[in-house]
């Protein structure tokens, strides 16, 4: 095993328990709040996290991969503050969403590499928290900038041996795109999850990822559209049929507050998708489709420590 650093500090990859590999504590779009603070109560704001931190903890999770970059509002003096408080440990990320940030076009791409290296070898600032994952994404489709953010991810991956974990759109199968990409700049796709793969119901599709040799990230689970929970339930069940429990992680792609819908809509609206679901509603509802306590386990806490330990440069 190895230690990896989580926003409070350095962590045994045997400790990391019941993981949910993507998740968020908060995404905001920061420029609103220098401009109108008033619409941001930090105070209320953590309160609410670290409730939702402390319900996760009582329903069996002991670590929160925080898939936030650095451009949709990545705070990791909140996420520490929040992982102290509830005693969730929580993994904070380098990296950039789809809609590339105009800072880094007309910039040499060693720039943003360094940026993300940094972050992970040194720390976030002066916060201190040093990311211990990178974040990449690319919807609807690969664009020419994209492309770029994903080759310094594969660079910064491989000079620092953080795993690289994505966001897709599934419709459109990016992940083969992201995989080509990656493949391209020597990263071991074993070292890899394909995100969002759950919005899929094409098998041959997340068979191809899985054979081409990344973890197949079903970690919208919780949200509705585009497939319901049966339906992801479903295709987890039969992927682990096929043999791939070895290859598959779990989450819900949550947070604690996103400000991309209004204050407490995501609660009301959507009140499946929280930290909580995974351990409490879908893990029965995968053993009523057959698949095994050891396959859970293999899922939710032997993959992600499996992943996490792969650690070193190269
Ligand atoms: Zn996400």
């Amino acid at each position: 095993m190895a230690t990896i650093q989580s926003a409070t500090g350095p962590v045994d990859t045997s400790n990391l328990g019941f993981t949910l590999m993507h998740e968020h504590v908060l995404v905001l779009w920061p420029p609103m709040y220098q401009q109108y603070p008033e619409l941001f109560d930090r105070e209320a704001q953590m309160a609410n996290a670290v409730g939702k931190l402390r319900n996760a903890i009582a329903a069996g999770v002991r670590t929160i991969v925080d898939l936030t970059p650095i451009d949709l509002g990545r705070d990791p003096r909140f996420i520490r503050e929040a992982a102290e408080k509830s005693g969730m440990q929580i993994i904070v990320a380098t990296g950039l969403y789809y809609q590339v940030p105009f800072y880094f076009h007309h910039r040499p791409d060693e720039e943003m590499t360094a940026l993300f290296v940094r972050d992970i070898t040194v720390g976030i600032g002066q916060t201190g928290v040093r990311a211990g994952v990178i974040k990449c994404a690319t919807e609807p489709d690969m664009h020419a900038m994209n492309e770029r953010v994903l080759r310094a991810s594969a660079k910064a991956h491989r000079a620092t041996g953080a795993p690289i974990c994505t966001h897709t759109f599934a419709a459109n199968k990016t992940g083969l795109d992201q995989q080509r990409v990656f493949k391209e700049e020597g990263v071991d796709l074993g070292r890899t999850v394909i995100g969002h793969s759950d919005d899929s119901g094409d098998l041959p599709y997340l068979e191809q990822i899985i054979q081409n040799g990344s973890y197949c990230g079903m970690d919208r689970i919780g949200l509705p559209r585009p497939r319901t929970d049966e339906q992801r339930a479903d295709m987890v069940a039969k992927l682990v049929e096929k043999g791939y429990a070895e290859r598959i992680t779990l989450s819900h792609d949550a947070s604690c507050h996103i400000d991309m819908l209004p204050n407490g809509a995501a609660d009301a609206v959507l009140p499946q998708w929280n930290y909580t679901h995974i351990p409490l509603d879908i893990v029965p509802m995968l053993r009523e489709r057959g698949v095994s306590d050891a396959a859970i386990q293999q899922m939710t806490v032997g993959n992600p420590a499996r992943l996490f330990s792969q650690n070193s440069a190269y």
